[in-house]
């Protein structure tokens, strides 16, 4: 079995190594200045999912996910305040993350640890002419570089400026290095003076300090293509090496149509798309999109997924029903063919089979679907008394009862043999 996975570089799929690998994946992570946004979820439930479905077809899979710490938009956000806020925020998205169910990365590297590395990268740059310091910044060389735009595809002589200075050589040159500034309140020391590192090198080297220098998947979100993983493969590139053999970019999640209703607006963090929708009916939008497409997130899909949900819920309150041969291996062939979720989720709704649909669900985080609801004890009391009442013709009664069911977060049946409960 090898796997396949669009690869932005080569603008084709490609192969994987054959099991066990490694593969090894590195999955840019959030700017920690705010709890993160519900679209920002999406690079991290791919790079768990991925890696599951690597463990599972036998492959040595590690995950790195970076936590960047340090940024323009954490000074902007919490002045003189900024380790506090970054600190906080990271604590935010851990716990959010983690709430949906998939386990963690294997490293979560924060920028703030890796400054003497980073600073050591960006002295060999220098050494090797591929870097200039000029006034306590450190700027990359773009026209050293003649292979720079292959990744976003930019000519070379078209490439938007980025981080203007008038001191700088080119136009396009990008920064390693920023001289502290008023109002930052977080700096390091550095040949240059104190300062801190620019965004794209701490990419650069937490991968190849944590993976080796080259590694099999690069991921992280399509609007990261450039600058930040332009520059990302310039720098890397220009120790004389290679880096990242596939480019893995998620399509971003966007909001389509009507507005959001309730007081989330269209500004929808994390938390708040778990707190009000479930982690279920969340995993399964996800599931039901190809990772490199966009995904809408309107309240139109976010109801399609939660009947979704409920479907594999319905499929264990009936009887198990035998799958015929080599239905895994459909499910296997959707996923090896550039990780086709939502391929395998229509494979999987056809199933009627306990044990299938229970360990296809368990790849995506997604057992809880498979645990046949069982009513506690009382609820079921309160189903029975209800079950009397109408048998007794009062109604009356009975509908006190299913409100009774219902405020214990319970929706009552009635079936031929008596009743049903179902978690509302
Ligand atoms: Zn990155």
């Amino acid at each position: 079995m090898s796997i396949r996975l669009y690869n932005t570089l080569t603008r084709r799929t490609d192969l994987l190594p054959e099991p066990p690998g490694p593969v090894r994946m590195y999955f840019c992570g959030p700017t920690v200045y705010q709890r993160a946004h519900v679209g920002n979820a999406r690079p991290f439930v791919v790079g768990m999912w991925l890696r599951r479905w690597l463990r599972e077809g036998g492959y040595d899979a590690t995950l790195v996910h970076n936590i960047t710490d340090i940024n323009d938009k954490i000074y902007e956000a919490a002045p003189g305040a900024s380790a506090k806020l970054a600190a906080d925020a990271t604590e935010w998205y851990l716990e959010d993350t983690a709430d949906l169910g998939l386990g963690m990365p294997d490293h979560l590297p924060k920028a703030t640890e890796m400054v003497p590395e980073i600073v050591r990268f960006i002295e060999e740059l220098i050494e090797r002419d591929y870097a200039y310091a000029v006034d306590g910044d450190v700027y990359f060389r773009v026209p050293k570089d003649p292979g720079y735009g292959r990744l976003s595809g930019q000519r070379p002589d078209q490439v938007e400026e980025q981080e203007p200075n008038p001191l700088k050589e080119d136009a396009r040159d990008f920064a390693l290095w920023k001289a502290n500034k008023p109002g930052e309140d977080t700096a390091w020391d550095s040949p240059w003076g104190r300062g801190r590192p620019g965004w794209h090198i701490e990419c650069s080297v937490m991968a190849e300090e944590l993976l080796g220098p080259v590694f099999e998947i690069h991921g992280g979100g399509l609007d990261l293509v450039f600058p930040h993983h332009e520059n990302e493969l310039a720098q890397s590139n220009a120790l004389g090496h290679d880096f990242a053999r596939i480019w893995a970019h998620n399509g971003m999640l966007q909001f389509t149509g009507e507005k959001m209703s309730k007081s989330l607006g269209n500004d929808v963090s994390l938390r708040e798309a778990i707190d009000e929708y479930g982690k279920d009916t969340l995993l399964m939008l996800f599931l039901g999109a190809h990772w490199r497409k966009p995904m809408d997130f309107s309240e139109k899909t976010l109801q399609q997924a939660t009947a979704r949900a409920e479907g594999f819920r319905e499929v264990f309150r009936n009887p198990s029903e035998p799958a015929a041969e080599g239905e895994w291996e459909r499910l296997a062939a959707a996923l090896d063919d550039d990780f086709n979720t939502p391929e395998a989720l229509a494979i999987m709704h056809g199933w009627r089979d306990h044990e299938l649909v229970r360990r296809g669900l368990e790849l995506f985080g997604l057992a809880a679907l498979a645990e046949s609801a069982e009513a506690p004890a009382e609820v079921a009391e309160l189903a029975g008394r209800r079950q009397q009442a109408r048998a007794d013709r009062n109604f009356e009664e009975a509908d006190r009862l299913r409100a009774e069911i219902e405020a214990a977060g319970w929706v009552v049946r009635d079936a031929d043999d008596g009743f049903q409960l179902v978690p509302r």
